[in-house]
């Protein structure tokens, strides 16, 4: 089906011409006429399936009629996250360059005064974060009253992050009229709900299953040790033994083991950014960017900075750690194997994985086999380098190094000029400072969790377990 049957505007259809588009993506072919007919959509779509584009492409046929007042949106588009925002603003750029349209983005960690500014000229477009968005709210700068359309983008990434009350009380301060777009890569039980509170007869628009993993992915259990170094060494035979590696990301469940593990791989020789929620925004720009443009071949991130990123082409994704929400190991290897293209996803497995890793072969309802041997070959002692085997990743190929493998270690020979990429940790501004008061159990739970999967404090004494513990008791001899 070809672009100009969907009903979107001359200008519009130049515009997407123009960005070298031939054909639309399925939820753009099932979700523009909906959005055109200015029906509410329920979309359940991962990023990577041209979902930006099925709201963007509607939304400026539908605002070339009608101009915007001061401090009084048109439209509003939520995201969870500071570069998917400016992502969607990227959009805006590309398929609005036909159009005179205000597009004003209001995220955290920037300035007020510059916002405020562009919402004092009155804009067409909001694209915002939740956090910041209500803040602009509060001190009076903005109206949401004159809200016609609302997007609301990666739902489930929202609840993760616990923006979910920010989201209802959003939601209450547009028309009740308004039309809603309601966008989530999974559909679980509280994200029905909130569809069912923010939607009326909506159009219900799905691209694939919520848990399918893309049979263009070759995914691969590793076996490996519990320390810290272990794991490292087990991941650098891995990427040194990969002939198709170009680049790859690499997912660690906490903050500071990806300021560690990219420092670490630095000192290796690899040529490594890294992109975690504790960073500044001008740190993670240029990391991503890094990444983006081949600078960079490894990218080591941890979830809630890495979802939903548009980075095409990655070849690799390493799990060092198991992610403990299943939808979590979706997601990450969903970075790879784009759009028809292969890819190779590796997760390191160490011992006390195996509930989180019977977890996700439920959810993709298939068994992911091992790379070179399962968790039985993992040497019992720790001290050790993690694993006995070394067949297909070890030393003996060291030698033999491919080209894709040298490309990515060919930084050992450079001066350490990106060894502090990414690396500086100021704290993030983007995150509502106080709890919500109005917020219910699950999503506290859900944030709680995530926070610690994020987080550097383990809950008591993590996964250790001191030896004076283990100790047998001796029960005293009654007299
Ligand atoms: P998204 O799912 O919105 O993150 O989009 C993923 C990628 O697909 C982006 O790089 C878009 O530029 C690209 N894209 C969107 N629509 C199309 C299309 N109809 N044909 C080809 N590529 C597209």
């Amino acid at each position: 089906m070809p672009f100009s049957d969907l009903g979107l505007s001359e200008k519009v259809l130049n515009a997407v011409e123009a960005a070298g588009y031939t054909e639309p993506t399925p939820i753009q072919a099932e979700a523009i006429p909906h959005v055109l007919a200015r029906r509410d959509v329920l979309g359940i779509a991962q990023t990577g399936t041209g979902k930006t584009a099925a709201f963007t492409l509607p939304m400026l046929t539908l605002l070339e009629n009608g101009r915007a007042r001061a401090r009084m949106p048109r439209t509003l588009i939520l995201e969870p996250t500071r570069e998917l925002a400016a992502q969607v603003v990227e959009n805006f750029d590309r398929y609005g360059t036909n159009h005179k349209l205000n597009v004003a983005l209001i995220i955290g960690g920037v300035s007020f005064a510059d916002q405020d500014a562009k919402l004092m000229r009155g804009t067409d477009v909001l694209i915002a974060t939740p956090g910041r968005l209500l803040d602009h709210f509060e001190r009076g700068k903005l109206l949401l009253t004159g809200v016609e359309l609302l997007v609301i983008d990666e739902a489930d990434r929202m609840l993760d992050m616990g923006f979910i009350p920010d989201i209802e009380r959003i939601a209450k301060m547009v028309p009740f009229t308004r039309q809603t777009l309601f966008f989530s890569a999974t559909m679980p039980p509280e994200i029905e709900r909130l569809a069912d509170m923010f939607l009326h007869n909506p159009q219900r628009v799905e691209v694939a299953r919520p848990a399918s993993t893309a049979t263009t992915i070759t995914q691969r259990l590793v076996a490996t040790g519990s320390e810290g170094h272990a794991k490292r060494e087990r991941l650098r035979d891995l990427i040194r033994g990969e002939a198709e590696l170009k680049n790859g990301i690499i997912f660690c469940n906490r903050k500071r083991d990806v300021a560690l593990l990219q420092k670490s791989l630095v000192s290796h020789g690899f040529d490594a950014a890294a992109l975690h929620g504790d960073m500044d925004q001008r740190a993670r720009t240029t990391a991503l960017d890094a990444f983006r443009n081949g600078e960079t071949a490894l990218l080591v991130a941890s979830d809630v900075a890495a979802r939903g990123l548009d980075i095409p082409a990655v070849s690799h994704v390493f799990n060092f750690d198991v992610p403990h929400h299943p939808e979590d190991y979706v997601h990450r290897i969903g970075r790879t194997g784009r759009a028809g293209r292969t890819g190779t996803a590796y997760t390191l497995v160490a011992p006390e994985d195996a509930r989180s890793l019977g977890a996700i072969e439920a959810l993709i309802g298939q068994p992911i086999p091992w790379l070179d041997g399962d968790l039985s070959t993992v040497a019992e002692s720790s001290g050790e380098t993690g694993t006995r085997h070394r067949g297909r990743s070890g030393e003996g190929r060291r030698g033999s190094r491919s080209k894709g493998a040298g490309k990515v270690a060919e930084a050992a020979e450079r001066p350490k000029a990106r060894g502090g990429r990414g690396g500086s940790a100021a704290p993030r501004s983007e995150s509502r400072p106080a709890p919500e008061p109005r917020r219910d159990e699950r999503v506290r739970d859900e944030r709680r969790s995530r926070n610690e999967a994020e987080g550097d404090t383990p809950i008591g004494l993590g996964s250790h377990v001191p030896a004076f513990l283990l100790r047998p008791v001796l029960a005293k001899k009654e007299k």
